[in-house]
């Protein structure tokens, strides 16, 4: 696929519209009181467009007509292979738009249109398409009741399952839930971050063009505390599917609590712990990768590799060649083919990280490069790659998730050392160790408290393995096979064979 560059961007972006309307059983429409919100592209400050700040009321409507949609069995009823057929139609589809797709969720969040190109809009069509080709592979159950019974073990779609996303991968982040929910028969009820509406907007439309009936795949954007808690308190909606903060994550068992008990699943913040021994196979790759761990989609990545620990042999190499990698993944405008990462989501996160760096310095970290706000004069959020030399695991930058370009780095001597400081995080969702030694690998692997675990890699993984975390970075997990157990409940029928 061609890269195109700068200048192609900037002109395919000069004649792009947007439509910020809700998306809701099968129509595009304003708010009900018509009140909007400004979608700022964080690449110059400059608004995108006007996006449908919905309120009870539109959440209401949207709720309903998913409801309709699946107490008619328009969705649910179809033949597996049928609704199979749609989710590859939708899958399709991304793949044509792929260009459109990737240029918004560039200029709405500020990410490189290369990476939105080569990884987002693909890894998003792919889930569409797994979950899609899944769907009708997957059978009941018989229970061993003997002669005179016949008891099945059966899976059933929820109803109404309400996503809720953050907006570092906005259209990827839908897809982990909006797939497996709606391959099992759910109707769905979507509710982006307000930092990225654009692109589930725009999804909207593929998805009725690629069959998905009115009122199965609804869009309702709007702010956190409305439009968010609107479904997480909604008596009709069964299912809560979240991705964002832990603060958040716990607000929406609260709702549960207080509502309906409609399930409640998260995927939550991170501080990954990415340890590399002085038996690195390969210090060099280790010191790529560490430093894309932290900064690839400017650190807004709840994997990312934010704390690093570097065995005392090696410490002073290693940290020489990251520093040359930080320094050579200078932030650069989202549009250009080259730019190594792009822009800070909006103003407000570009503070809260610059703030961090601050509360990094008072503390006594010392600051190894980084650490300033650039590109100004260009309007937008930029941050550049920041590495921190930490003496303690007391610091703040090592003990908070930033969710930005700032690596915390520390010494140490022994692996029980390397284990303690790992799993000393309220967070358990990835962890990295580079080791040559297959013994230390497997029993580190085991001993590291994380969903997620890569071994002389980091962040790889497709869909076909699950996703999530331990401890406060969440519950259930988004992608594999598993993930459609999420959105489906067990029925037990036991049936008397005897006339
Ligand atoms: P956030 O919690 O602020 O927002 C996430 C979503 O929740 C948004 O749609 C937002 O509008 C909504 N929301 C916010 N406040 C709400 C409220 N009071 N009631 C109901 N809904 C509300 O998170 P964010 O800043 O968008 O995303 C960053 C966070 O997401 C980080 O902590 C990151 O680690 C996490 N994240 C986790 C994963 C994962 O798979 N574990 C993946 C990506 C991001």
């Amino acid at each position: 696929m061609s890269l195109h560059n700068l200048d192609y961007w900037r002109s395919r972006a000069a004649v792009l519209r947007f439509d910020g309307n809700a998306f809701i059983d099968g129509d595009y429409a304003a708010a009900a009181d018509g009140a909007t919100f400004p979608s700022v592209s964080p690449i110059d400050g400059r608004k995108l467009a006007d996006v449908a700040a919905c309120g009870a009321a539109d959440v209401d409507r949207a709720v309903a007509a998913a409801r309709d949609a699946f107490d008619s069995r328009v969705w649910s009823g179809l033949a597996p292979r049928e609704r199979k057929q749609r989710l590859l139609r939708l899958a399709a589809l991304i793949e044509q738009h792929a260009e459109e797709l990737a240029l918004i969720e560039a200029l709405d969040m500020g990410k490189p249109v290369r990476d939105a190109l080569h990884f987002d809009v693909p890894e998003t069509a792919r889930c569409y398409a797994w979950y899609g080709e899944a769907l009708d592979k997957r059978y009941d159950e018989i229970a061993p009741t003997g002669d005179g019974v016949l008891a099945t073990i059966t899976r059933e779609p929820l109803g109404v399952v309400a996503a809720v996303v953050p907006w570092n991968f906005p259209l990827m982040m839908a897809a982990w839930k909006v797939a497996p929910a709606l391959a099992v028969g759910n109707s769905v009820v979507l509710k982006p971050a307000e930092q990225s509406s654009l692109s589930s907007l725009r999804l909207a439309a593929l998805a009725h063009e690629a069959g998905i009936p009115p009122g199965v795949f609804n869009v309702v954007p709007g702010l956190g505390a409305v439009t968010g808690q609107a479904l997480g308190l909604h008596p009709n909606v069964d299912c809560i599917a979240f991705t964002g903060s832990t603060a958040t994550g716990k607000r929406f068992m609260r709702y549960s609590a207080d509502s309906n008990l409609k399930r409640v699943w998260l995927e939550c913040g991170g501080k990954s712990p990415h340890i590399v021994f002085d038996d690195c196979p390969d210090l060099d790759r280790a010191a790529l990768v560490a430093a894309q761990a932290i900064f690839v989609n400017q650190g807004e990545v709840c994997i990312a590799g934010s704390r690093l620990y570097v065995q005392e042999g090696i410490y002073d190499a290693f940290m020489d060649k990251l520093v040359e990698h930080a320094r050579a993944m200078a932030p650069g405008d989202p549009l250009d083919p080259d730019a190594p990462i792009g822009a800070i989501v909006d103003e407000r996160q570009m503070e809260s990280v610059l703030r961090c760096v601050e509360t990094g310095v008072r503390e006594g970290a010392t600051l190894r490069t980084g650490g300033r706000r650039v590109r100004i004069a260009s309007g937008g959020y930029y941050i550049e790659p920041t590495v921190f030399d930490c003496a303690s695991q007391d610091l703040s930058i090592v003990r908070e998730e930033i969710f930005g370009p700032v690596l915390a780095v520390q010494c140490f001597s022994t692996e029980d050392q390397a284990i303690r400081f790992a799993n000393d995080s309220i967070y358990g969702l990835g962890a990295g160790l580079w080791t040559r030694s297959i013994g230390r690998a497997h029993r580190l692997a085991r001993r590291l408290r994380a969903g997620l675990v890569w071994v002389n890699c980091y962040a790889d993984g497709d869909i076909t393995v699950p996703f999530g975390g331990f401890k406060q970075s969440g519950f259930g997990r988004d992608k594999s096979l598993h993930a459609l157990d999420k959105y489906s409940d067990l029925k037990t029928t036991w049936t008397d064979l005897r006339d």
